[in-house]
């Protein structure tokens, strides 16, 4: 039996590894020092009340025999499926519910859809990006195109003269630079993939961090994406899922490639590979969407802006360079004195403490680079942006 030899190309990835072992060692010599962690990239506030409430009453609903629900319909409740296709009216999205798909989160979509692709295909990913990416297209064979962002493009790269791609992913607001698509740029993209024929993967795990008018919290307020675009949605970061896990998925109907339906290859996927997501789950998620939900998720939501603003409001001080933050819950900054990534978090960790993330470990181009969270407690937040004042100042 020969495995599958793609896994021999996947690189290691130390990013993580290696700022678990660097903190591990500095904590084992200064066992008296307290770390803040601004690094993380998972959530640190509990779920909301509206959907702790939803959760209780649907285990509970498993408990009766009026009440108890067995398999789920494998693209979704479709109650849960037309409440995704109002959340979306509200920003003028049309869809039906049919186009809408609940998935156990962005992470499990974001390398299953690969699936509607076949192997061999040739895979652009805008760098400096989440590692996912890469690594799912390396497993299914694909060839990867990298595409390098800056400073000089506020790390929102504009389409080249490049044929042959077929997928594209496009991260909105990005993790881990926190640049946001305006309509403009990403109409760009929607008409080089049209032309192209060429198919955009929409990471919109964060849309729900945009508090700028102007910026699209999905790739379908852009004209002509339903002919070009899949978006993949996530309520972990939106309402601190990343436990519960639950997200969705649009496909439109209109998306045909090649006379052959995106949507409905889906609907044959999931029918075939899942038996979809777990009805309290589905309960919690549906919550989310209500009026209640919704005011209690910005609540939290409010929180980490406020984090945002407090390390954003340093950075100004300092005159450091930097997006994000604004749109989004990371903020991208450039190590001050062109210092290196890991040098910086060297720095940080030994100075005063403060855990980041290198900015090397999305991709090259993210060298020179550092992704501070948002995600942290307030007060570490507060007191990770007085230690780097008195540092860097
Ligand atoms: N997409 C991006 C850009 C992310 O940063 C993350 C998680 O950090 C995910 C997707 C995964 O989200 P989920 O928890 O829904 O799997």
């Amino acid at each position: 039996m020969i495995p599958n030899t793609n896994y021999k190309n996947l690189k290691d990835s130390y990013l993580f590894y290696n700022i678990a072992q660097k903190t591990k060692a500095y904590l084992e010599e200064h066992p008296d020092k307290k770390l803040l962690r601004m690094g993380i990239g998972d959530v640190s506030l509990p779920l909301c009340d509206a959907v702790i409430k939803a959760l209780h009453e649907a285990v509970d609903d498993q408990s009766t025999k009026e009440k108890f629900h067995g398999y789920m319909p494998e693209c979704g409740d479709p109650a849960l499926r037309q409440t995704i296709a109002d959340y979306y009216k509200k920003r003028g999205v049309e869809l039906t519910s049919e186009e809408t798909f609940v998935s156990g989160g962005a992470s499990d979509e974001l390398g299953d859809i690969l699936d509607l692709f076949g192997k061999g295909k040739t895979v652009m990913i805008m760098e400096p990006a989440y590692p996912a990416y890469v690594d799912a297209n390396i497993m299914s064979g694909n060839q990867v195109v990298h595409v390098s962002s800056g400073e000089e493009n506020g790390f929102l790269p504009v389409p080249g003269t490049a044929t042959g791609i077929d997928v594209i992913y496009i991260c909105s607001p990005n993790n881990p630079t926190g640049a946001t698509f305006d309509k403009e740029k990403l109409k760009l993209w929607v008409d080089y993939a049209i032309k192209n024929s060429s198919v955009i993967i929409f990471d919109a795990a964060y849309e729900a961090f945009i508090e700028e008018a102007d910026i699209p919290h999905s790739i379908y307020e852009v004209e002509g994406a339903k002919k070009c675009a899949i978006e993949i949605s996530s309520l972990s970061k939106t309402a601190g899922f990343t436990g519960t896990r639950c997200g969705y998925t649009v496909i439109p109907k209109e998306l045909e490639m090649d006379g052959m339906n995106l949507n409905e290859m889906w609907v044959r996927n999931r029918t075939t590979k899942t038996n979809g997501v777990s009805y309290i789950i589905q309960k919690g998620a549906a919550a989310v969407f209500t009026e209640e939900g919704q005011r209690q998720i910005k609540e939290n939501i409010a929180v980490y802006k406020n984090n945002a603003k407090c390390l954003m409001e340093t950075f100004d001080k300092l005159g450091i360079w930097y997006t994000g933050g604004k749109n989004a819950p990371y903020i991208w900054i450039k190590c001050p004195n062109n210092m290196g990534s890991w040098e910086f978090f060297d720095l940080l960790l030994n100075e005063i403490q403060v855990v980041g993330t290198p900015g090397e470990g999305f991709g090259k181009c993210g060298e020179g680079y550092f992704r501070f969270s948002t995600f942290g407690s307030v007060e570490d937040t507060k007191e990770a942006a007085k230690r780097l004042y008195e540092l860097l100042k």
